[in-house]
Formats: C-alpha cells, structure tokens, sequence
C-alpha cells in the first residue's frame, strides 16, 4: 500500500511540475519548459550535468550526454562507467545509446578501454552511416576519433570479482544497495536519461557497465534502440533499467513510447509494459527487477517497476534534485 501512496504523491508533485506554474524555465518563442529525468539515486547527479546544459539554452541532446558522461565518471558507482563491475572473464565491457527526438540514433555495444561511451555513440550517430558499433570494431572507432584508451577496472572492482570467482554464480541482485544487504554493491543498473529542452526537442542517451559476471560478449537492452531507450518528439521519450534481457525480449521502450501514443500518460504506459513482461514470463519476474521510465512531449512524467526499489530523479527549474519512488508490481524485493 505504501508504494501506491507513494506512487501518489510522486504524481501529484509531477502533475504540478508539469503545469504552467510561473518560473519554470521557458523560451519566449516556444513557452516550452525544459525537463530532465534520469533512473535511480545517482540520476540526481547526472540530472545537474544535464541541467547545466539546459539551463544555459542548450540542447535536449547536449544535455543528455553531459548527464551520462557524469555518470559515467562517477567513483561510486559499480553499476556504470569507469567503476563499473566486469564479465564473468574479469573485463570490463560498456554499453551506451543516445538517441534524438527526430528518429537520429547511435550506439555502442561491449566497448572496451573507452572512458565515455555515450560520447563514442554520438560520434557514431553524427560521423558514421550506422546505428551500433560493437566490441573491437566500437573500440577501434574509438581510438579513430581520438578517444583515449584507458585501461579502466577499478581496484574494487577488480576484487569484486575475484571474489566472485570463488563461487561463479551468476545470480543479479534486485536493489542490493538500497535494500541496504551489508557489503553488497549493486550489480546491475543504468542510468537512464530522458530530456526536453526550451525548443520542445527531446533525446535521452542511456549508459551501464551491464549485469556483473555476465558471459563475455553479452549485450545487454541498454544499447539496443527501442529496448532500452526510444525518443519520438511527436510522443515522449523512455528509458529502461534492470535485466536487459526482458526489455529486448518485449522491445520495452519502444513498446511505452507507442503506448503514450495511444493515449497513455507515461505512468501508464510504463505500467502496461510492466504488466507484458509479468504475462510473459510470470515466474521469472518475481526474481528479477525491470523500471521503466518515461516523459511525454509535455514533460510530464512517470514511472513503473516490478519490484519496489526503483527510485528516479527529477529536475526543472523549480527543483533540481526531485527522487522519487516508483510504483511497483511487487511491494517485495526478497527473494
Ligand atoms: N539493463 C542493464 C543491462 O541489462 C542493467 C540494468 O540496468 O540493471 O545491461
């Protein structure tokens, strides 16, 4: 019941945010007030990367990357970027996607020694014919448009995994952190970016070190158009986070962006793509987490996981460092 309520209170906040409350950031030609949402605790950091770009007039798009390229360098994080955990084989592999809201994409897909992923998928998206890159090719584009090579496991992480060998279970953990188990880091996650500037444009860019001890070459949603990010001006745009392998299998993000569409707000539509991935897999989805979050050409915005956890971050010109509990399927992260 409590992660109803406070699904409520999280709507009701939003649906005042995303009035024509005076103050909010607007352009005189286009009275559109800029936005930025970003999945989890850490998406408040990100979100002021972004804000700055906004802030400043610039780019939905601009803004995105700046987001992602914060997290990714954040120290703390062991789910994205820099000190992100590796593959069962104990290499660090990264996935990244941006995308605009006029249908330009990019991405990259098990990249290595490449500090910002998101930046190298921009570069895919503005400087190549393509859409993704991946693995050695990614990395070779990389170092091409001067990228440095870094070798980037942390000491931690590196540590992680070796004690992680002692067992080689292969076992993703829901919200370990936040569901405060001591010593365990989270294993999984993603920062997730989705924003709409002063010109009504919108783009999101997602970025994660995928699921720790994952085979080596695994591909997680997170690079995938339309799994784990999809941007539409003419709808709204969402990101997704949790095992990649239920976004790619229901084509997740697209599926919430057709879903507003059709009429949804994005609370809703989050909540219908939650509910397809518990019909199809009902077993499955007690054990593991997949959120959704999304926002509308409007601003407004919404959210939904399967497990109680998912937390997103909100900012506009009124507040900058909105977090917000997402309603859920199950009120139960054990397992
Ligand atoms: N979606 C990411 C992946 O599957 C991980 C996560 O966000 O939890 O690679």
């Amino acid at each position: 019941m409590s992660t109803r309520r406070q699904f409520l209170q999280a709507s009701t906040l939003l649906g005042a945010l995303g009035s024509t409350a005076p103050g909010l950031l607007a352009s005189p030609r286009s009275g559109k007030e800029a936005r930025v949402v970003s999945t989890w605790d850490f998406g408040v950091g990100a979100n002021q990367a972004a804000w700055n770009v906004l802030a400043g007039g610039g780019s939905a798009l601009d803004a995105v990357e700046a987001g992602a390229r914060w997290a990714e360098s954040d120290l703390c994080n062991s789910t994205v970027g820099r000190c992100g955990y590796p593959d069962r084989d104990g290499v660090l592999s990264l996935d990244a996607s941006i995308m605009a809201g006029d249908g330009r994409c990019g991405s990259v897909a098990a990249l290595e020694d490449i500090l910002h992923p998101i930046s190298v998928a921009r570069r895919v998206m503005e400087q190549t014919p393509h859409v993704m890159l991946v693995g050695e090719g990614a990395r070779q584009f990389a170092l091409q448009q001067g990228f440095p090579q870094q070798k980037l496991l942390t000491r931690e992480a590196d540590a992680a995994w070796r004690e992680w060998l002692k067992t080689e279970r292969y076992a993703p953990q829901i919200n370990a952190e936040r569901r405060g188990i001591p010593g365990d880091k989270d294993n999984h996650d993603t920062l997730g970016i989705l924003a709409i500037d002063t010109n009504g444009q919108m783009a999101g860019a997602c970025t994660t070190s995928g699921m720790a001890w994952k085979l080596r070459g695994r591909v997680g949603d997170s690079p995938i158009i339309g799994a784990g990010l999809y941007v539409d001006n003419e709808v709204g745009a969402a990101t997704a986070s949790g095992m990649g392998e239920e976004m790619i299998r229901n084509a997740a993000s697209f599926l919430v962006v057709e879903l507003m569409r059709q009429g949804r707000s994005p609370a809703e539509a989050c909540q219908e793509a939650i509910q397809r991935v518990v019909r199809k897999r009902p077993e499955a989805s007690r054990t593991l987490q997949v959120c959704f979050l999304a926002m509308n050409r409007n601003g407004e915005v919404g959210a939904y996981a399967l497990h109680r956890g998912f937390v997103y971050a909100v900012c506009d010109s009124r507040k900058q460092d909105a977090l917000l509990d997402s309603a859920s399927v199950y009120a139960s992260t054990q397992r």
